[in-house]
């Protein structure tokens, strides 16, 4: 496997000092310090690429200590990223609901397509994005961009995935009940997500898809729902303390300009066996058919899975 490319993003959130002010040390696009106290001619770059294999990290940022901050993940293809604008919009709304610094998202853009253009590779890959609440009492956030090759998913994306049901414990209001539990937002606690897919291995299943303490269905721990009933394609309205998947949005589109007919709502765990197909959408693997849910087999529609995988793929940032 290939190292990762790094890019440390400096000016990186409103109101937060950067050392970018005059006469300090900026970074070229290549990461190389320029002093502009000298009157050097470079452009003060609030991004910089570093050695992903030095340290980087100091052992008291928020993000290793507490999982404080917030994340995003989207696909890099054909050396350009999909759906940039609809990953940083959410990375805004994330900072917004964990009170975080709103991001620069003119200089997030920028140090993405730096580290897009870096990664010199056709295979697909995958750029993730973290800002942290940084070092413990400085309030000061940290952030960085890196890009890497992705997992090869066409046996996910050609044969299906088996999912499981797993109670989230959460009614499906919670967001609106608890917005102190961060439900909606993308963040770096990400140890209960990883933990249900253990789960999930020890039921002889691949993936999980979430239901609320009150019978929804909401989303999976890295994944929008997508059901289809006779000719409308459903996923689990946005209101429900699950987060907007883009993924998910970029289908509606593609379905939409198919003619299809596209809702969002509230869908019952109880009438998931009833759905004439299921997916599970995400960045990376893209429209994951669902092959089996709770053991019980579900019908792949490989035609239509290989049609949206086709319209996913063709995105653009
Ligand atoms: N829901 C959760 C909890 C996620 O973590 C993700 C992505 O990782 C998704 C849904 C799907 O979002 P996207 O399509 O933007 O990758």
């Amino acid at each position: 496997m290939t190292s990762p490319i790094l890019y440390f993003v400096d000016d990186l959130a409103e109101g937060v000092s950067t050392g970018l002010a005059e006469g300090v040390l900026a970074n070229t696009a290549e990461g190389v310090p320029v002093n502009t106290a000298e009157g050097v001619p470079a452009p003060a770059v609030p991004y910089h690429r570093v050695d992903p294999g030095a340290p980087q990290i100091t052992v008291t940022d928020l993000s290793v200590t507490r999982g404080d901050g917030i994340f995003e993940t989207a696909g890099v293809l054909h050396r350009d990223v999909q759906a940039l604008e609809a990953h940083l919009r959410r990375f805004a709304a994330s900072a917004r609901i964990l009170d975080l610094p709103a991001p620069r998202l003119e200089v997030w853009r920028e140090a993405i397509l730096a580290a897009v253009r870096a990664y010199d590779s056709d295979e697909p890959g995958y750029v993730k994005f973290i800002m942290t609440r940084g070092i413990e009492g400085t309030g000061v956030p940290v952030g960085w961009a890196y890009v890497a090759t992705a997992e090869d998913f066409s046996a996910e994306r050609g044969v299906g995935i088996r999912v499981v049901t797993l109670d989230r414990g959460y009614r499906h209001d919670v967001a609106k009940t608890s917005p102190w539990l961060l439900q909606g937002a993308k963040t770096l606690s990400y140890a209960v997500n990883k933990a249900v897919l253990r789960e999930a291995a020890r039921r002889g299943a691949d993936d999980v898809l979430f239901v609320s303490s009150d019978g929804f269905a909401l989303e999976g721990p890295t994944s929008t729902l997508l059901a289809r009933y006779g000719d409308t394609y459903a996923t689990p309205s946005t209101d429900q303390g699950i987060l907007a998947g883009t993924t998910q949005a970029s289908v509606f589109d593609w379905l939409e300009e198919q003619g299809c007919a596209t809702e969002y709502r509230q869908i019952t765990a109880a009438e998931l066996p009833r759905a004439d197909a299921l997916w599970l959408l995400s960045s990376s693997r893209l429209a994951a058919p669902v092959q089996e849910l709770d053991s019980m087999p579900v019908v792949v529609d490989t035609e239509m899975t290989a049609r949206i995988n086709a319209a996913l793929e063709a995105r653009v940032s």
